[in-house]
């Protein structure tokens, strides 16, 4: 069953029982407890999901996946849109070594970081191993289709449905709808950066027919080679925020979450919610 469609009853019980997993607050915001694994088996089935109804002629609705980072959680405190939309996802994965200590100091381990950035590159072998169709929307123009061949070429057999960058802006929903429509994709990655992916998908929800949507931010850029990923050891090390302040230096106001974010987590959240008011200017 795990390769293909849903056969029987059982099979669609097994697909059916996967709860949605325990969710831990840091500060507010939901977080998943999943690692690459359970991710990766949870988008699995909603493929399966979407596929076996759609052989019956019946639609799902998409599922939004959003890749939570500190920064996520800090732009979520003065953002009540956001944070519902983060409320309101499927699943928010834990983006950032920020995250897993946060969750740590709450009691909750979080085995590993469960980045867009790296996510693209496994969910990509696995839907080439399934024949699963991906499509890639968003970054800047040619940026997608760079990012869908290399991905091609890492994983032969890739079912790439389309790739175009787009635009949030309303005025573009019809040519993607159209796209979308066409292509008949499984997985739909979005790469407008946070927050307007996610408010993008959540908006879109409901129009989008594919099983999930995934905002990846800055990922087609890492994919298609226009940034430099932080070397492995950084990464391992959780140090892939101080790679990005020297390879993107115009990224330091935006970085300043971070402190704010460990602040957050260690003092007293109301205190440096008045903090983070008196300094938004400053974002
Ligand atoms: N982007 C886009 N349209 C927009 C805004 C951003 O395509 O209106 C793209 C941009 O080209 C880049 C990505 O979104 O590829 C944002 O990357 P970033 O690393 O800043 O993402 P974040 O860390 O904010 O999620």
């Amino acid at each position: 069953m795990r390769s293909g469609l849903v056969r029987g009853e059982g099979d669609l019980r097994e697909v059916m029982s996967f709860a949605r997993p325990r969710r831990v607050g840091v500060l507010g915001v939901g977080i998943d407890c999943v690692d690459f694994a359970l991710t990766l088996d949870l988008i699995d089935a909603w493929v399966v999901q979407r596929r076996s109804a759609a052989a019956l002629g019946m639609a799902l609705p998409c599922r939004q996946l959003c890749t939570v980072n500190p920064e996520f959680i800090v732009d979520a405190q003065r953002d009540a849109v956001f944070a519902a939309v983060l409320g309101r996802a499927a699943l928010c994965v834990p983006d950032g070594v920020g995250v897993l200590w946060a969750a740590r100091r709450g009691g909750v381990t979080l085995h590993e970081r469960v980045t867009g950035s790296d996510g693209i590159y496994r969910i990509c072998a696995r839907a080439a191993a399934r024949g699963w169709r991906v499509y890639f929307l968003g970054a800047a123009p040619g940026i997608a289709e760079c990012t869908a061949q290399a991905l091609q070429a890492r994983y032969p057999g890739l079912a790439v449905a389309g790739a175009y960058a787009g635009s949030p802006a309303a005025a573009e929903w019809p040519e993607i709808e159209r796209r979308l429509a066409e292509s008949d994709p499984d997985i739909l990655f979005v790469a407008y950066g946070h927050p307007k992916q996610d408010l993008w998908i959540d908006a879109r929800l409901a129009q989008v027919p594919t099983a999930v949507a995934i905002g990846v931010g800055g990922a087609f850029d890492f994919v298609a080679g226009v940034t430099p990923r932080a070397p492995r050891w950084m990464r391992r090390l959780g140090i892939e925020w101080l790679h990005r302040l020297v390879t993107q230096p115009w990224r330091w106001r935006r970085m300043l979450k971070l402190p704010v974010f460990v602040g957050m987590v260690l003092l007293d959240r109301q205190k440096m919610k008045k903090f983070i008011s008196t300094v938004r200017s400053v974002f």
